[in-house]
């Protein structure tokens, strides 16, 4: 499809390098500059977190808006800056009350008590910015927003905002990143949004008697993406909805599933500064140069045996617990385990106490570690990632891009990105499809018994390396969807 260029305002609660919590930052990083590039006028929107070095990356006061609320007005400070690679616009919304905090939804476990407030003055002020950014030529076709944090910016140009001509003429598109989130909170806290009680119906916001901000998105926007095509048929059926089954069924005609891209500026080992030696499919031997680096760092002894590696969020959703589970069948083996993770306690306190009895072949950090991750991606070889549910998945991605063969559960982005070995002439990792501690076993067992033959092994090392999972694909995608709505608003 030809494109025309089109001006998009993306909306997003977080964005890498300023703020980030998980992938939805790197998305919200890394695309907006894809889009850039194919031409495409785009401006990001965040909060002005208290985190962000302003002076760093370059904020300045832009201007100051009047933010209305149900309680009265709200002053917003606009600061102005870039992305800077490819030098996509970045407003700020600051208003300290709100975001000059220790963490970005919430602290100790628990949300900030005020998260509806915080959040619906982030939208109203995406929407006060219309007429500002009109005033400046600047009238945006397309509002792109991310995850519950920002789906009242596809409730308010339907209602709230409708007699605003920017507004009203805006199309809308929203991701779902992740339905396990939905932004709930109390009947009596609905009147915040500023809307009427006639959308406080189970046609509309409400979720069990309660205000569910996501199923707004879900339901206003023009058009719904989530992360992957496995996991957009995922969210259609009890088992993934977290609930919402239904209301994604009804609007299945308007979703589509987009793969991430990742960013191969900074997750490339053959320009990647972390690294003891870079290297690349045509310069292989750097890797063993990396994992040599990384037995030591781990304080594993160097040894010519298969290295298994796993990094991730310790929770539920990503099935750490089963690779807890399978820790002493796999410390028989001729192997070694690094694994870099925090979040649930309890799996914090299993991992220790599987360390203290084998750190001859077991290595461990608990924490959050961005140079440590790079290393294991170069210096494992085997990359473990047995999630219950995963909209798409980054690591997975980063791994086949530094020859680290993926081992993944066939479900969401992980079955869509992962070609598996036995089902595909090209399999650039292993999948399995029950979440149990066996299944899992089994397929690292089967995989072992590929990696002791080295020629088998490169050409899936090889395969992966050649894969392209760059964002230029998908970024092409979400333009081709933009255009679709924009033709539905013109
Ligand atoms: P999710 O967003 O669900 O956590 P993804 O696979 O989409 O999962 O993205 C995870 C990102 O967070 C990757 O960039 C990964 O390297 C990084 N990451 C996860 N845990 C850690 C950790 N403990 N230290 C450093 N990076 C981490």
């Amino acid at each position: 499809m030809v494109h025309k260029p089109l001006k998009i305002l993306f909306v997003s609660p977080e964005a890498a390098p300023f703020a980030k919590t998980g992938g939805l930052a790197d998305v919200a990083g890394a695309l907006p500059c894809a889009l850039a590039r194919l031409g495409h006028q785009v401006k990001l929107v965040i909060p002005r977190y208290g985190s962000i070095d302003g002076a760093a990356y370059g904020f300045k006061e832009w201007l100051r808006l009047e933010v209305p609320s149900p309680s009265g007005v709200i002053p917003a400070v606009i600061e102005r800056g870039a992305l800077s690679e490819a030098k996509v616009p970045v407003l700020a919304v600051r208003h300290d009350p709100f975001f000059a905090r220790a963490s970005l939804y919430g602290e100790g476990g628990r949300d900030y008590p005020d998260n509806l407030e915080r959040f619906t003055f982030f939208c109203r002020a995406v929407m006060e910015l219309f007429p500002r950014l009109a005033q400046d030529g600047w009238t945006p076709d397309l509002l792109h927003a991310h995850d519950w944090q920002s789906a009242l910016c596809m409730v308010y140009p339907r209602t709230l905002y409708k007699p605003v001509p920017e507004a009203n003429q805006l199309g809308t598109v929203f991701t779902i990143h992740n339905i396990g989130y939905q932004g709930h909170f109390p009947e009596a806290d609905y009147p915040k949004t500023g809307l009427g009680m006639d959308l406080f119906t189970p046609a509309g916001l409400e979720f069990y008697k309660k205000l569910n901000l996501m199923k707004g998105g879900l339901l206003f926007a023009d058009r719904l993406t989530t992360v992957s095509p496995t996991y957009s048929r995922e969210i259609q059926t009890p088992e993934f909805g977290f609930g919402l089954e239904g209301v994604v069924r009804e609007r299945a005609d308007r979703l589509v599933g987009i793969v991430n891209g990742i960013d191969t500026d900074v997750w490339d080992p053959e320009t990647d500064h972390y690294l003891a030696s870079r290297y690349s499919l045509a310069k292989i031997t750097g890797k063993s140069v990396c994992k040599m680096a990384l037995q030591q760092e781990m304080h594993l002894p160097v040894r010519n045996v298969p290295l298994l590696v796993v990094i991730s969020r310790l929770s539920d959703q990503k099935g750490l617990d089963l690779v807890a589970d399978i820790v002493p069948a796999l410390m028989t083996e001729e192997l070694q385990l690094v694994l870099l993770g925090s979040g649930n306690p309890d799996l914090e306190a299993r991992f220790r106490s599987l360390y203290e009895q084998w750190p001859q072949k077991f290595g461990l950090r608990i924490g959050f570690d961005d140079g440590l991750a790079h290393r294991i991606q170069a210096g494992g070889d085997l990359f473990l990632m047995p999630s219950r549910y995963e909209p798409c998945g980054l690591s997975q991605l980063y791994s086949v891009r530094y020859g680290t063969v993926p081992i993944v559960r066939q479900t969401g982005g992980l079955a869509d990105t992962v070609a598996a070995y036995g089902a595909s002439e090209m399999a650039t990792g292993f999948a399995f499809k029950e979440a149990s501690a066996a299944a899992l076993l089994s397929t690292i067992r089967a995989a072992l018994a590929v990696y002791a033959h080295p020629k088998r092994w490169a050409a899936l090392m090889q395969a992966g390396m050649k894969t392209d999972v760059s964002w230029a694909k998908s970024a092409r995608a979400y333009a081709d969807l933009y255009q679709q709505v924009r033709a539905l608003r013109s």
